[in-house]
């Protein structure tokens, strides 16, 4: 490709609209530009990448045995109503009508669709196992879209269903995977690794995100540094918080007054003196319409995603002041789950077994303290509910535990036999008894992998693309471009042998200043450029620079086998 021909609109100042490197750079580099808010056109070079990123998960999916097909973006909204998604996903679907008013979904994901493709195709045990995959255009009306292609309206995913007729049979495939996406991520020139996950109402332990480290993450991950444990800060535990919960001796309930004193940090001041660790937070949620009591040790954060997991659904909010009095006739300050038996009462893990502890007493400007939560609180069912916090060990090294953000680049997660029973995807066993597919679903934000690797691989000059996924892998910069001079005619040389050997070569055929030249390839990133100039041709020389590297001369002659085995090297 000749610049002078191609659209590579670079840009000296950075867009306001950007926040974040990546962001920046795929604008600066001229490689993406705003439609409007999550909403983006690739322009050709931006593309070429793009297409780069895709080949390489669509060979690894190949190799794993996966099977690519292409399905609809628009979608009846039946088959959501079938898999109860309608109403639970409806924050994230867009919907549209046609022309006799009849409602479709633009697919945010293909769960429903490729469940019900498989109920019409598969009937025997014999068809199975297969995996089916494809990389296509998905739509979330997501709250805030926001850093570029990060998290947009529209994006390109790669997504994989598999299909088993046992469960180990769904272990292997998930295994597949896994390994697939580990190969996929380090072809990508990332350095991703794999983490426990959430895994919602579903529950089960087989859910792993692939993350790539950036301060500009949305997700927090924790990690012990022998690398034997990594969690979704959702999904993490540790051996629980440095300060030990009080157990102290066994004392009758006394009330005392805390006028104004409204939050657990009041209490711990004077005259009250009562540290975080030995009070009680009571938190007041809705679900489903009914009041639910969510104890946790006063320094500690509730993980909502566990208490997720602990009800079954995501449905639930914060109860309002009004319905909070209602329930306990008190207002948030002075609340607390002491002699409450009509409401169901979930307490974290860390409360079992303490005693000596204060909490609220369900009437305004006054806490109860000598709490043993055993005899106190009898209705509590307890689980697993708080935010794991760096420096606690870990539960399966007793190293202390780190917190870092994360970028989440892909996501393979055990699915059971959810959709498979919703959506009759049924087969007949070797006994020939009927019995649902089980699944696993498989996806890789493909748009967002390509920002993740400019995020990762850049510097003050600009994008630095591992040669894997190098919009063109060699830049040819000739200083001088007038017509059939020594130095343009040794340029068209080069380009047409690196062109005809295979390599991905674009030269700088633009009339511009040296220096000029040179910014624009360092800020797009072209992983290998070839300078030309008056001076080293004198000398039966080129220039070469690896981007990032350091510039080398070679001999005129030598230059094209210089840059192949450069190409080729790992
Ligand atoms: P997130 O937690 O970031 O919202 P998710 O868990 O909802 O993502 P999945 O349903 O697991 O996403 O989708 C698979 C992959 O698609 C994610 O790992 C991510 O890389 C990508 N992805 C999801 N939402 C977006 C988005 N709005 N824009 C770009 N990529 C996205
Ligand atoms: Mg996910």
């Amino acid at each position: 490709m000749r610049w002078s021909a191609t659209l590579i609109p670079t840009l000296k100042e950075t867009p306001a609209e950007a926040e974040i490197t990546s962001h920046k750079l795929l604008l600066r580099a001229g490689l993406l530009r705003k439609l409007a808010g999550g909403l983006y056109t690739f322009l050709p070079v931006g593309l070429r990448a793009l297409r780069k990123v895709e080949r390489i998960v669509r060979e690894e999916m190949d190799r794993a045995g996966a099977l690519e097909v292409l399905m609809p973006a628009l979608q009846p909204p039946e088959i959501w109503q079938q898999s109860g998604r309608y109403e639970t996903a409806r924050d994230v679907l867009f919907k549209v009508r046609d022309r006799a008013k009849k409602e479709w979904l633009l697919g945010p994901t293909h769960e429903e669709v490729v469940t019900t493709l498989v109920a019409g195709e598969v009937n025997s045990y014999r068809q199975l196992p297969k995996n089916l995959y494809q990389i296509q255009t998905k739509f979330r009306d997501e709250i805030r879209p926001r850093f570029g292609l990060m998290r947009a309206k529209e994006f390109i995913m790669k997504d994989a269903y598999s299909f088993d007729s046992t469960d180990e049979g769904a272990q292997l495939s998930y295994q597949k995977m896994y390994d697939a996406y580990s190969r996929i991520f380090q072809r990508c020139g990332l350095q991703a690794f794999a983490v426990e996950a959430d895994t919602g109402v579903m529950g089960g332990k087989f859910s792993h995100e692939f993350m790539v480290p950036a301060d500009t993450g949305e997700n927090e991950v924790v990690y012990c540094e022998s690398g034997k444990y990594a969690a979704n800060i959702e999904k993490a535990t540790s051996r629980g918080p440095l300060k030990a919960t009080p157990n102290d001796a066994i004392l009758p309930i006394e009330k005392f007054a805390t006028p104004g004193a409204l939050t657990i940090e009041a209490l711990t001041k004077p005259p009250y003196n009562i540290a975080a660790e030995q009070q009680i937070k009571t938190l007041i949620f809705v679900v489903q319409s009914k009041v639910v009591l969510v104890l946790m040790r006063g320094d500690d954060q509730l993980n909502e995603a566990k208490l997720t997991g602990l009800l079954g659904t995501a449905e639930f909010r914060a109860a309002n002041p009004q319905e909070i009095h209602t329930a306990l006739g008190a207002n948030p300050g002075s609340l607390g789950a002491v002699s409450v038996s009509n409401f169901p009462v979930y307490a974290d893990e860390i409360l079992r077994g303490a005693s000596g502890m204060t909490t609220g007493a369900n009437e305004d400007g006054f806490h109860l303290r000598n709490i043993t939560v055993a005899r106190d609180i009898a209705a509590a069912k307890f689980s697993d509910l708080r935010t794991a916090r760096a420096g606690e060990l870990c539960a399966t090294t007793d190293q202390p535990l780190k917190i870092r953000r994360a970028i989440e680049v892909g996501h393979v997660f055990k699915l059971g036999t959810k959709y498979s029973l919703a959506l009759s995807a049924l087969f007949l066993d070797e006994h020939g008894k009927q019995q649902p597919c089980v699944m696993g679903c498989y996806g890789i934000g493909v748009t967002r992998t390509l920002q993740a690797v400019i995020e990762q691989c850049n510097d003050k000059d600009g994008i630095i693309w591992p040669k894997s996924v190098a919009p063109y892998t060699v830049c040819l910069t000739p200083l001088s471009v007038v017509k059939d001079c020594p130095v343009m005619q040794l340029a068209e040389k080069l380009y047409a042998e690196l062109t005809a050997a295979g390599v991905d070569v674009i030269l700088d055929d633009r009339d511009e200043r040296p220096g000029f030249k040179f910014k624009d390839s360092e800020l797009v990133g072209f992983p290998l450029r070839v300078g030309i100039g008056e001076k080293s041709l004198a000398k039966g020389e080129v220039e070469i620079k690896p981007r990032g590297g350091t510039l080398q001369s070679v001999k005129v002659e030598e230059a094209l086998s210089h840059v192949l085995e450069w190409v080729k090297s790992a």
